[in-house]
């Protein structure tokens, strides 16, 4: 009974000088020890706030969270600072798209991996530090013994990721989340961190929440994918199930926005028109159907007045029916 994270109907909204923002509106999904789950869409469609909010990190004056987050069987939502800040040393860590933003410049990379070490595994300054030094080796930094005496700012944008990695994972944390992590690396880089990650994640058993707008990150990395629009999942299912047979006009607007390694290059790549809404006023209905052109295939206004639900499993929150949803992907989207 109950997956190792289990998010159940969150909403999240806070207090902005124009009004509420309604940035995640009944969100539901279940993460278990050992798989990635990652989870894509484009920026202001509440992923991040999503991770945010599991990690106690939201700012408790502004924000308003309801429903349930499960870690463990352990409610989040209610649980207090002190335990939330315990949790985030130890059982859950982080991975943002800059380093800067975890590591300090007044401290050498060593010192930064063992205190957290020293602090929730209850070693001596000496295991600590040797801990690091592994650490570092471990997430490929040559000569790790001398590099541990660093400071942040003689690494490499690369190195300095790679280092932000080995201070998440010194706790072996069950649960890391990953924002965007190589986002600002190039593809080399890139490549490699998301080897190391999988690595780690073999030795160690996390779970992974990897957020990203990059489909093609997702194909290589997780093992289940929920796509996010404006607050809302819209798909979700195995990233098999999903990349070879996506089912709702948002992900075939991804899809068709990024370049495949089987598309032709004389196809221009068709970028979904229009932008994301404002959450202060999101769209009635399907918060999509600003930018949809499959509308008038529904027919009516239902797109219009009715939210598409999205059901548990593989699925996707669209009026289409199943059979229009495969005719429209094989005929008209795939061939592109
Ligand atoms: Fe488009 Fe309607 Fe489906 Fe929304 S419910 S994605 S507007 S067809
Ligand atoms: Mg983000």
């Amino acid at each position: 009974e109950g997956a190792f994270l289990s998010v159940r109907d969150l909403h999240v909204s806070f207090r902005t000088e124009d009004g509420v923002v309604r940035a995640v509106d009944g969100l539901s999904f279940d993460l278990e020890r050992g798989r990635t789950l990652g989870i894509v869409g484009e920026s202001g469609s509440g992923k991040s706030v999503t991770n945010l909010t599991i990690l106690g990190l939201h700012n408790p004056m502004f924000t308003s969270v309801e429903g349930e987050i499960l870690l463990d069987g352990k409610e989040l939502t209610t649980a207090r600072e002190s335990e939330l800040e315990k949790l985030r040393g130890n059982k859950v860590a982080m991975i943002f798209q800059d380093p800067l933003t975890a590591l300090s410049p007044y401290y050498t990379v060593g010192r930064q991996i063992a205190e957290p070490y020293m602090k929730h595994m209850r070693a001596s300054k000496k295991a600590a530090w040797e801990r690091a030094v592994d650490m570092l080796g471990k997430v490929g930094i040559p000569n790790p013994k001398q590099r541990a005496k660093d400071y942040p700012h003689q690494f490499s944008g690369g190195m300095r990721q790679r280092a932000m990695i080995a201070m998440a994972l010194v706790c072996d944390p069950d649960l890391l989340i990953a924002d965007e992590p190589t986002t600002a690396l190039d593809v080399t880089v890139q490549a490699q961190i998301l080897d190391l990650l999988k690595n780690l994640q073999q030795e160690f058993g996390s779970a992974i929440v990897f957020i990203t707008h990059d489909l093609g990150v997702i194909a290589d990395m997780a093992d289940d994918i929920m796509v996010m629009y404006a607050g809302r999942a819209v798909e979700r299912g195995s990233v098999d199930e999903v990349l070879r047979a996506p089912q709702h006009p948002y992900t075939w607007g991804l899809l068709n926005s990024m370049p495949r390694l089987d598309s032709d290059p004389n196809i221009p790549l068709a970028p979904i028109p229009g932008t994301p809404p404002s959450l202060l006023r999101p769209p009635s209905g399907c918060r999509f159907h600003p930018r949809c052109t499959f509308q008038e295939r529904v027919g009516g206004t239902r797109c219009v007045t009715e939210v598409p639900l999205l059901g548990p499993d593989r699925d996707s929150a669209c009026h289409l029916t199943a059979d229009q949803k495969r005719t429209i992907f094989v005929e008209e989207i795939k061939p592109r």
